[in-house]
């Protein structure tokens, strides 16, 4: 195992890439009023006087999110700061009515922290600079109406935890699981539903070039990408984009840019929204309304005390435990769901590493090709379990295991109570079930070898081939019902 410090080049050069998370907090309510986040409502219904912007209102900070801040900070091993201050993002947007975003700047809630991952066997680490709690915008709505743009503020004042890495990551694809990471840890610490087409979490990728052992290159900001794939194709199309331009003597100018996965036939293209504001721009100052966020060490100690068990953490327990080998460990523990599910399915079956394979491999499979997570497996931990208890038992082989799978898969939903019994049904109907009676197949294979008494001598001859032969003869007339291992075992008994 080793951890990257070196990069691919690119056409001779280093790219640099750091990211700047939003991740909704999953809170009932929004960061400073009592109105719901709930997604989807009809536009303004969810909006108080306070996210209104209303004169005379004032912010009140939303316990919940905090709270949820704390355990994010935890997590990733940052200091959770125990006095930050909320602080004013002047800027102007029709979606703003107040005209500043309450944010923190100087100093945000949680400081420094560690992302780590595997992209394969190779370990990496993302520093985290800092996470801070922020409030988000409004939405302008310029489909709903003809040649107007309409202004929704059910989204305004939805709590944000910016999450923002160091310049550490030197590829797309590197930047896209640091992403993932992130991710899977937002939503297994429960302080963010994850929803990326809802807009839950949203990644801005700051990327720029370098010619090696030079001093950062001027970075451009891609903003707002929802989903991983989009995520590594525009830094993958801004990489060629910055290159392209130092190549032909241009220079990388600061700017914000967007976007657009269908430019281009297909290929992507990253284009300038606007030049880059610099911080002092925004004019931030401390917010008279909030007085400094203070968090009692007790607090902390208590959010401490109630953290679940973390997915590294959980991933090292399993191959402990289960003896499962670290790539396998890693894939179960992908989301508490998987954990859940293998957990559930191993204690009944007791053959962990059979379980591993069968999410990894066929669960996995059908629940990609069908774009489910795991919760909408059709196949549940219990029938899974029955699955491979009948593998581990010998009544079915692998292959015949897998048919078994497909039939209960395209089947189901099964209802709860048929589950324990319909592996076996499954198993019957299909006429799956391993020729395990020995008499039988002491008796097959005696009339085997009277008729094959050429293969007979040639085995004892010294020829393995011959022997071979014979398994496949046994297999042949057990129509592919035996076990392979027990007619081998047979064989080799009477052949002495
Ligand atoms: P801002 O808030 O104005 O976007 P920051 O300085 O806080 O600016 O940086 C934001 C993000 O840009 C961070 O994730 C940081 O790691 C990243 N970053 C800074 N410099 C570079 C660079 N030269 N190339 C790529 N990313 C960078
Ligand atoms: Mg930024």
């Amino acid at each position: 195992m080793s951890i990257t410090t070196t990069s691919q080049l690119i056409r001779g050069y280093e790219v640099v890439i750091g990211l700047e998370t939003h991740a909704q907090l999953s809170t009932a309510s929004k960061i400073f009023s009592g109105s719901s986040t709930q997604f989807g409502a009809a536009p303004n219904t969810q909006a108080s006087p306070v996210d209104l912007a209303l004169p005379g209102t004032l912010p009140v900070m939303n316990r919940g999110a905090v709270e949820r801040a704390i355990r994010f900070g935890l997590a990733v091993g940052a200091k959770v700061a125990q006095h930050s201050i909320f602080a004013r993002k002047n800027y102007f947007y029709p979606d703003l009515p107040k005209g500043y975003q309450i944010s923190q700047y100087e100093t945000p809630v949680v400081q420094g922290g560690v992302v780590e991952f595997f992209i394969g066997d190779t370990a990496h680490k993302v520093h985290l600079t800092r996470a801070h709690l922020e409030e988000d915008a409004g939405k302008s709505l310029h489909e709903d109406y003809a040649g107007q743009t309409g202004i929704d503020l059910n989204r305004a004042g939805t709590p944000l935890l910016e999450i923002v890495s160091e310049p550490d990551m030197r590829s797309s694809a590197e930047a896209a699981e640091y992403a993932k990471t992130l991710h899977a840890l937002v939503v297994w610490l429960g302080i963010c539903d994850g929803n990326m087409q809802e807009g839950s979490f949203r990644c801005d990728a700051n990327v720029s070039v370098r010619k090696p052992g030079m001093p950062y290159g001027t970075r451009r900001e891609i903003k707002n990408l929802n989903s991983f794939k989009f995520l590594q194709q525009a830094i993958d199309c801004e990489i060629q984009w910055q290159i392209d331009l130092i190549e032909d003597g241009g220079e990388v100018q600061q700017a914000t840019v967007l976007f657009n996965p269908t430019a281009n036939g297909g290929r992507g293209e990253t284009r300038a929204m606007r030049s880059k504001e610099d911080a002092h721009d925004y004019r931030y100052f401390p917010d008279p309304d909030l007085p400094p966020l203070v968090i009692a060490s007790d607090w902390i100690q208590r959010v401490r005390a109630a953290m679940p068990e973390l997915p590294q953490a959980m991933a090292v327990r399993f191959q402990r435990d289960y003896g499962l080998p670290a790539y396998d460990a890693l894939a179960v523990t992908q989301s508490k769901a998987h954990a859940a599910f293998f957990e559930e399915a191993t204690a009944l079956c007791k053959a962990p590493k059979l379980v591993a394979n069968w999410m990894m491999g066929e669960v996995s499979r059908r629940l990609n090709a069908e774009g489910r997570d795991i919760g909408g497996a059709w196949v549940r931990p219990k029938t899974l379990a029955a699955l491979v208890t009948r593998i581990v038992d010998g009544t079915i082989s692998n292959s015949g295991a897998r048919q078994v799978f497909d039939a209960l898969w395209v089947e189901a939903p099964l209802p709860l109570s048929k589950q324990p019994t319909a592996v076996d049904d499954a198993i019957e109907r299909l006429g799956l079930k391993q020729l395990s009676d020995t008499g039988e197949l002491d008796r097959l294979l005696d009339e085997l070898l009277a008729a094959n008494t050429k293969s007979v001598e040639e085995y004892r001859a010294g020829k393995e081939k011959a022997f071979n032969a014979l398994v496949g003869q046994a297999m042949k007339a057990t129509k592919g019902k035996a076990n392979p291992a027990q007619v081998t075992e047979l064989l080799k008994k009477k052949l002495g």
